[in-house]
């Protein structure tokens, strides 16, 4: 069937990673095999949405398609000879892109997803779901491929031969249509698969959702008839569509099943799990659009590359214009995944005039609302898949505050944290159940920023909202800090820093407490100023504090000055970070303080007051600057107990 036009045959090796995937495509995916035929239906649809895209600005390239133009795919498949063949009317390939496309892999983050992988195979052909099979899927099913394609606009065809291993062939072939036909060889195991019911009920599975035909030829159902089969001519081939042909989202949403949603979802995002939530919206008036987004249940392996595909199909008017559209959502939603069709985009547009058209940007802020509506509505309706969306994707949507001020308040309240209500280090609480537990006299919403859920948990700082019964939020992602310099308030409440500036419980305390308060301040100057002496530039100040119950001292930041967060941030970013100094605050109520006051051995006093400053430093989860002078004092003073 495919015949090589010279006899010249090039061999190549698959570049490593392309080996490697490869591998462990070949011994991962058994259990689920048929999504080979998933994968190439899916690119064949890809590459005649290309070459009707191309074809707006040159319509000679639909010539080489001959008889052949209607847009489809078409699978015959040999019984006897145990072969399965897609043929689709797409772009086809150069024999360079037979080159790219087939023998190397150019997606980004190859590498450090090959590095990911754990050697476990079912671990690892989870991995791979992630990371979108493809074309190498053929592999699974069949111990040789040939892929006999003809670029669009071209005449020579390429015959690409292999089995899989380390290498490939290259031919010069001919083809009379362009577009591309792969053939399988199926593996003596898989010989099924080259079955009319089994090919169709995949299909159906598989393919309903897409626009694209699929053709199969037509079963003969008359009964064979021995004396007259040897003179019969040999009938035409008659095919017929097999699969719904319809692009999903131009159907109504209660025509379409939640099987159908998933596997359209899998089509256009390569991830091998169902979502955890679409939204499918056809809005009419001044713009006209269908729009359906996707909630993924799983973060990608790149989400933190920075060049990873993010953004919605875009179509105009059902022709394919193109992939990761990113001008249709803000950064802090680069997680949805989805279509836009819109009639008001102009066909031959372009990524730059995207930016500048008023229709996209208001395009933007609606889909982005309908972002955030699925996203309160699985959180309404759903905690516990909210959960599993917002381990895998909150920190990504805490960017939203600094980026999209106008829904500041939404994306607020899609936010979950860890908090002293909290049972374990999870983050299952959001601002508005703080703010329903809030007590009588509270106005602010009071949350600590820690390097850890558990440095958080155990600090100091805690010890006074534990007693009066306040709630704090406890904040140790690394964006936290920088999300809350953005989000100052929620609903009318001020957020405020407990290890922050003076701790100030307005309301929550008494007029007797502020006037003992004051007593003791006035009663223990002497020791402030003589810690101070002792402390000297290694603080910003030193005072008495009220933020502490059991612990002898704690450090404080004050009110201007940045966070160690941030400045971890900064630092990592290569920027030059202000020195900051900490506010040494002694509990003017623990004994190892009241000690300290009536201390006379000026040594002695000095050992006890760098001791303290040590352990308030410690119990920051920061490192003291000379953990040997440290030991040496402690031993010190050990020695002179009884
Ligand atoms: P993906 O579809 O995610 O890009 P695949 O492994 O499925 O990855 O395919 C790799 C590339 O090979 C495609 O991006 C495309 O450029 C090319 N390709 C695969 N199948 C076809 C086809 N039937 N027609 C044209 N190009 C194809
Ligand atoms: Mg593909």
């Amino acid at each position: 069937m495919t015949k090589a036009k010279s006899n010249t045959t090039e061999t190549r090796g698959f570049e490593t990673e392309a080996k490697q995937l490869l591998h462990l495509m070949i011994h991962s995916l058994y259990s689920n095999k048929e999504i080979f035929l998933r994968e190439l239906i899916s690119n064949a649809s890809d590459a005649v949405d290309k070459l009707r895209f191309e074809a707006l600005s040159d319509p000679s390239l639909l010539e080489g398609l001959g008889d052949n133009a209607q847009p489809s795919v078409t699978i015959d498949f040999d019984a006897e000879k145990h072969t399965i063949t897609l043929s689709d009317t797409g772009i086809g390939m150069s024999r360079e892109e037979v080159i790219t496309n087939l023998g190397t892999i150019a997606k980004s983050g190859t590498a450090a997803f090959l590095e990911g992988l754990t050697g476990d195979q079912k671990k690892d052909s989870q991995l791979i779901g992630q990371f979108g099979v493809g074309f190498y899927s053929a592999f699974i099913v069949a111990d040789s491929v040939e892929v006999l394609t003809r670029r669009a606009g071209t005449q020579t065809a390429t015959l690409w031969r292999s089995s899989g291993e380390a290498d490939y062939t290259l031919e010069e072939a001919e083809k009379a249509e362009t577009g591309t036909s792969i053939t399988l060889h199926l593996k003596a195991d898989e010989t099924d698969f080259a079955d009319s019911y089994r090919i169709r009920s995949v299909v159906k599975k598989y393919a309903d959702h897409l626009s694209i035909p699929v053709l199969m030829e037509k079963e003969d159902f008359s009964a064979p008839d021995s004396e007259s089969e040897e003179k019969a001519e040999p009938k035409p081939k008659e095919y017929e569509v097999v699969n719904a042909a319809k692009a999903l989202w131009t159907r109504s949403r209660s025509d379409v099943s939640d099987e159908e949603y998933n596997e359209f979802y899998k089509h256009i995002s390569h991830d091998f799990e169902a979502p955890l939530n679409w939204s499918h919206n056809k809005v009419e008036g001044k713009l006209e659009y269908t729009s359906l987004l996707y909630l993924p249940g799983r973060a990608p392996y790149d989400l933190w590359n920075r060049d990873a595909a993010r953004g919605l199909k875009l179509y105009v008017q059902r022709v394919f214009i193109m992939d990761e559209a990113e001008q249709f959502l803000p950064l802090y939603l680069r997680f949805i995944k989805g279509v836009v069709d819109s009639n008001d985009i102009s066909l031959n547009v372009s990524r730059e005039i995207l930016q500048q058209d008023p229709a996209v940007e208001s395009m933007r802020s609606a889909l982005t609302k309908r972002a955030l509506d699925m996203l309160e509505k699985l959180k309404k309706k759903d905690l516990e898949a909210y959960t599993t969306f917002w381990k895998e994707f909150g920190l990504v949507l805490k960017e939203g505050p600094a980026e999209d001020f106008a829904n500041k308040e939404r994306i607020a309240k899609l936010m979950l944290f860890n908090s002293t209500q909290s049972a374990g280090s999870e983050q299952d609480q959001s601002l508005e159940d703080y703010a329903g537990r809030m007590q009588e006299g509270q106005e602010k919403i009071y949350y600590l920023v820690a390097e850890s859920a558990k440095a958080a948990r155990n600090s100091p700082h805690l010890e006074i909202f534990r007693k009066k019964g306040l709630e704090v939020l406890l904040l140790s992602d690394r964006i936290d800090e920088w999300l809350v310099s953005h989000l100052r308030d929620f609903d009318g409440k001020q957020l405020q820093d407990i290890g922050r500036g003076e701790l100030d419980l307005g309301d929550l305390d008494d007029e007797s407490t502020k006037q003992a308060q004051e007593e003791v301040e006035k009663k223990l100057e002497g020791l402030v100023s003589r810690v101070s002496e002792v402390m000297g530039e290694k603080v910003k100040s030193v005072r008495l504090s009220h933020r502490l119950t059991d612990s002898p001292a704690c450090l404080a930041v004050d009110d201007n000055d940045m966070g160690l967060q941030m400045r971890k941030i900064m630092e990592a970013s290569g920027q030059e970070v202000p020195e900051v100094k900490p506010i040494f605050e002694l509990n003017p109520e623990h004994p190892l303080v009241v000690k300290l006051d009536l201390e006379q051995d000026e040594e002695r006093f000095g050992d006890i007051a760098e001791i303290l400053f040590a352990q308030a430093t410690l119990a920051e989860g920061a490192q003291i600057e000379d953990p040997a002078e440290f030991s040496a004092r402690l031993s010190k003073l050990l020695m002179t107990l009884g």
